[in-house]
């Protein structure tokens, strides 16, 4: 999977390529999936949800330049895995799912693989977690309308955030967005890539009905 799907696409960063050769896929996909887990794709996890991509994971960790010691929030736990990943490099890392039962089945499978360091919190990941903030790296796994006003004002000076920003329906589709924090009243932004990701939905996000909340 490193070689084929990360490095051959263009992966550079060593600490991102080291940390996805040591985390075991198999061990956050569904029961039945274990086979598949290495392949090129997003699963199923429950709840109308994914375990993203390996490549979509890893261009999103790249681009948000973690570094060991770091101080880490993820919103959208899902399986778990992107969490360990963020854990391998960062050592601590806290993660946001709004669905507990997917929370409650990411905590026992960080645990079991030996991610402890993974605090794992119920919630709407579009408000941040202010408890831990402020964050070197904030990364969100789920499409919104927009960057959320509250995650930006939880990056720390230099921070960086990494989120899906459009409607995945719309032509343009979604954009993965990079924001730096390069001042208490200054973001810079720049465009990643074209994805596709399931709805942010939140106070800061898509609305249930898939309409807009913020
Ligand atoms: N990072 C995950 C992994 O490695 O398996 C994949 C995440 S999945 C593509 C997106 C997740 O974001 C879903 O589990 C969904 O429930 C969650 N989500 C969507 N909106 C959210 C919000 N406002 N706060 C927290 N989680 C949210």
């Amino acid at each position: 999977m490193v070689e084929r799907q990360l490095a051959a696409r263009g992966i550079r960063d060593a600490r991102v390529l080291d940390a996805m050769r040591k985390v075991p896929r198999e061990a956050f996909v569904a029961p039945g999936s274990e086979e598949f887990a290495y392949e090129d794709g997003p699963l199923p996890i429950g709840h109308g949800q994914t375990i993203s991509q390996p490549y979509i994971v890893a261009l999103m960790i790249e681009a948000v330049e973690v570094r060991p010691g770091e101080r880490v929030l993820e919103v959208g736990t899902g399986s778990g895995y992107a969490a360990a990943i963020l854990a391998e490099i960062a050592g601590a890392v806290h993660s946001i799912e709004r669905h507990a039962p997917l929370a409650g089945t990411a905590r026992e499978r960080l645990a079991a693989a030996g991610y402890g360091s993974v605090e794992v919190h119920v919630g709407d990941g579009t408000l941040g977690w202010a408890e831990a903030a402020p964050y070197d790296a904030i990364l969100v796994a789920a499409g919104g309308p927009l960057v959320p006003e509250a995650l930006k004002a939880q990056l720390a000076p230099g921070g960086r955030l990494v989120i899906p920003v459009g409607d995945v329906a719309a032509a343009e589709g979604q954009s993965l967005l990079k924001i730096t924090r390069t001042g208490d009243d200054r973001w810079e932004q720049e465009r990643i890539a074209g994805v596709r990701f399931v709805p942010l939905i939140g106070a800061q996000g898509w609305a249930e009905d898939g309409s807009r909340a913020a």
